[in-house]
């Protein structure tokens, strides 16, 4: 019998004011590190890039992880999961995350959507019904309107399509739109960063003189896409557009000094952004956020 290893899930932390839960939400072990992380590189380049970081190849951990910002007066969850419409055993553990945090779903203020792909999205609703009751659903403009339209969609992309009009869609009435520069709640920004999905957004919180960035699916992999951000994603719906946003957002975190979160990046997901050669380095954080602040 294979024994269930147990592995943390949670992860808090402060940033100013603000109390930052990072959640894994679960994982997909891959055997395909290329072309996944890089369509457009040779499977001998993506290699060689793996055996420097002593990873496997090309088998690969895909991890998902929502945040929970917990600021003085609101409780906001950026992008809660697959939820119900978890594909696997190993996704869809957002909830207990949710609850071992110490908080329930109907303290959710607001439900933050950074674009519709499905580890994104599945945990809005289901059957038509709220998961977060008392939660306002804040979704960018651009992103909803070309999952509504539905046209040019990818072949790839038609469960997307099909998720979106059943979890998103029944919503319409009920949703927030929002446009890059808007304040979402007291601090927290929406960025453009659209390539990965046609109105993908980034969010920058800024809380007692202390920042952090979630870049959402703009860094889906930890070394790839910070070592050769031009390395375009297969899951990036528009891989060139896809590839300037991710160099213009790590170009930001690492010019203004801004520690970053990443939904696709090794739990517990948060780190910094340094320059390197041609692209970038995540270093992930140790223990720099457990001591305060001085
Ligand atoms: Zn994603």
């Amino acid at each position: 019998m294979q024994q269930e290893l147990k592995r943390p899930t949670v992860y808090q932390f402060r940033v100013g004011d603000c109390v930052i839960t990072n959640v894994l939400e679960g994982y997909f072990h891959r055997g395909d590190l290329h072309p996944f992380v890089a369509t457009n590189a040779k499977a001998s380049e993506v290699e060689a890039l793996a055996a420097k970081y002593r990873l496997p190849y090309p088998e690969l951990e895909h991890n998902f992880v929502p945040s929970i910002i917990e600021t003085p007066d609101k409780l906001v969850v950026i992008d809660p999961g697959f939820g119900a419409a978890a594909p696997a055993a190993t996704t869809g553990w957002f909830m207990q995350g949710l609850q071992d945090a110490g908080y329930a779903a109907g303290d959710v203020n607001v439900v933050l959507i950074s674009h519709c792909h499905p580890d994104h999205i599945g945990n809005i609703s289901k059957d038509g019904v709220p998961t977060f009751p008392n939660a306002e659903i804040v979704i960018g403009q651009k992103e909803f309107e070309f999952w509504k339209q539905g046209k040019g969609i990818s072949e790839m992309r038609q469960p997307t399509l099909a998720l979106f009009q059943k979890v998103v869609l029944p919503l319409e009435e009920h949703l927030t739109m929002i446009q890059p520069g808007d304040e979402v709640v007291s601090g927290l920004v929406a960025l453009d960063s659209s390539g990965h999905s046609a109105g993908h957004l980034v969010f920058q919180l800024t809380s007692a003189g202390q920042r952090i960035l979630f870049l959402n699916d703009a860094t889906p992999h930890y070394v790839a896409s910070f070592a050769n951000p031009d390395w375009h994603f297969a899951m990036d719906d528009d891989p060139e557009k896809a590839a300037v946003s991710r160099r213009n957002v790590l170009e930001f975190a690492v010019s203004e000094a801004i520690p970053v979160i990443g939904f696709h990046l090794p739990f517990p997901s948060v780190g910094y952004v340094e320059r390197q050669g041609d692209g970038y380095e995540f270093r992930p954080a140790s223990y720099q956020f457990n001591l305060p602040v001085s």
